[in-house]
């Protein structure tokens, strides 16, 4: 399989390359030149467990590993590291199908992929040759910073550097991050927002003099968030597992539509279920889902995509964000792979913030449907999905629960359909509690407590202990002092 970059001009990969590499050399993201055809059927498919079922999906797009390197990977990534036995449960509640992609270690979904990218990583630097110890950028909006960090914790061959907007993310995801262990794992938080974070990390990862400085010490760089196209294979393949268990569930005849809807900030998850989608899985609509940062709905409705507004902290904190890095692979997909198509595309978002899609990439966008929720919304969904039906369900879940129930009151719809449910309750335990009208708690950590006692289900494992773990990682930075951050932590582990 051939990767190409989105903008054109960056050499072809194969998967192995692409993944080392994180992001083209020409600012643009890799992505498969094809989409393989899903060759077995659904009555195999729905018979298989999710390892199987993952090896199937991705074997075509990695077709340089051996079987027995990506079997290897695969068992790495989901033995015993996940608290459900099936890995990803499948769960009907409140008429809609909730895919649970949170029973990994930081209890979000990036740990679907997080879990398996840092096993092809080492395999990649195998297969490349690759003589350097590849560090790890990652910016973050919550959930990615510790999802990479556990996932590249001690991995040999690499290290990892993460950067999280100061005071933007939850005080369990700060937690989380500030007390990550291992002898590799960096974690700063910066002044500024997420896409600030974004936008500089990228900006070091294109600085070709910087990344020759720190290559004369033995040093590459490589990124763990999405615009890594190692990210967005791994959870193709929970969407093809959606679909099996539902044939396997008897909720649909194979063959049969399902609508999927994804509560999306930088349009990776959602950008892996169209890929789905393409192999073969029968995908009625994608629904986009957003917080009150609604530049992804407002851009479905008018094909135009304008970052010129006001940016929320809200109660999905993962959502917030206005640069949808993983919207540029599907305008390329959309527009027949017209790389200068894409490059006018961004470079119009970069100088002007805003773009306006061709004729023939909205025709394409007419697969997908957009809608968002308001903080009030995701609170009042949460309560009432929970009094009705006793299912509980975090805030960035609710928005995507909550925007399927307007879509389909709306359109009357009622082909059935799979919300991607991205993070455990607990992640987000004090507005869960206050939206299901819990006793009220000090802190979020008490919320938990309060939130396992009155809802009645076990403490995420990840979750557990978190207030007494011991604190590792306290400094904040200017954005400014990103690259020279970096530069210190590479000239320190070569000391
Ligand atoms: C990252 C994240 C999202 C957004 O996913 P994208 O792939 O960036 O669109 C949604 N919910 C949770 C809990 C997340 O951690």
């Amino acid at each position: 399989m051939i990767f190409k970059s989105t903008r054109g001009i960056a050499p072809d990969k194969n998967a192995a390359g692409a993944i080392i590499q994180g992001i083209a050399s020409d600012k643009g993201l890799y992505v498969p030149e094809s989409f393989p055809r899903l060759a077995k059927s659904w009555e195999e498919y729905s018979a298989m467990d999710y390892k199987s079922l993952a090896y199937e999906v991705l074997k075509p797009y990695l077709d340089e590993y051996t079987e027995e390197e990506l079997k290897a990977c695969i068992e790495g990534a989901y033995t015993n590291k996940f608290q459900a036995e099936e890995v990803v449960p499948v769960v009907h509640a409140g008429g809609a199908d909730f895919l649970e992609l949170y029973h990994g270690p930081t209890a979000a979904f990036k740990d679907m992929a997080l879990a398996l990218m840092p096993y092809m990583m080492v395999e990649a630097i195998k297969k490349e040759n690759e003589n350097k110890t590849v560090c790890i950028l990652v910016s973050t909006s919550g959930d990615t910073g510790m999802a990479a960090l556990k996932g590249f914790e001690d991995v040999p061959g690499t290290c990892i550097i993460v950067f999280f907007p100061d005071g933007a993310v939850s005080p369990v995801q700060e937690r989380q991050m500030r007390t990550a262990t291992g002898s590799n794992t960096y974690v700063y938080s910066i002044f500024g927002n997420f896409d600030d974070a974004q936008t500089t990390q990228k900006a070091i990862l294109n600085d070709k003099e910087f990344g020759e400085e720190m290559g004369k010490l033995g040093y590459r760089f490589s990124a763990a968030n999405s615009m890594n196209v190692g990210r967005l294979l791994p959870q193709v393949a929970y969407y093809v597992w959606a679909y099996a268990q539902m044939v396997k569930n008897g909720r649909v005849k194979a063959g049969d539509p399902i609508n999927i809807c994804v509560p999306s900030g930088n349009f990776g998850n959602i950008l892996s279920a169209y890929y789905a989608k393409q192999m073969g899985v029968p995908v009625n609509k994608l629904i986009c889902a957003s917080n009150k940062n609604k530049v992804l709905t407002d851009f479905f409705e008018t094909g135009v995509y304008d970052a010129n507004r006001e940016f929320f902290v809200t109660n999905s904190p993962s959502m917030d964000i206005i640069i949808s890095s993983n919207l540029e692979r599907l305008l390329y997909h959309l527009c027949g792979g017209k790389a200068d198509t894409v490059r006018e595309l961004m470079d119009a978002l970069a100088s002007g913030k805003k773009y306006e899609a061709t004729a023939e990439i909205k025709e394409g966008l007419k697969d997908f449907c957009a809608g968002y929720a308001t903080e009030e919304e995701i609170l009042a969904t949460i309560g009432k999905v929970f009094k009705e039906d006793g299912y509980v369900m975090d805030t960035h879940t609710a928005v995507a629960y909550k925007v399927y129930s307007d879509y389909r009151e709306k359109t009357g719809d009622e082909t059935p359909a799979v919300i991607a449910s991205t993070a455990s309750p607990y992640k987000f335990a004090a507005s869960v509690c206050d939206a299901c009208g819990f006793p009220k708690a000090e802190t979020e950590f008490e919320a938990i407590e309060v939130l396992s006692r009155e809802g009645g289900l076990p403490v995420h494992y990840g979750l557990k202990d978190l207030e007494s773990r011991k604190l590792l990682h306290t400094k904040a930075i200017e954005r400014a002092e990103m690259k020279d951050q970096v530069r210190s932590v590479i000239v320190e582990r070569t000391k």
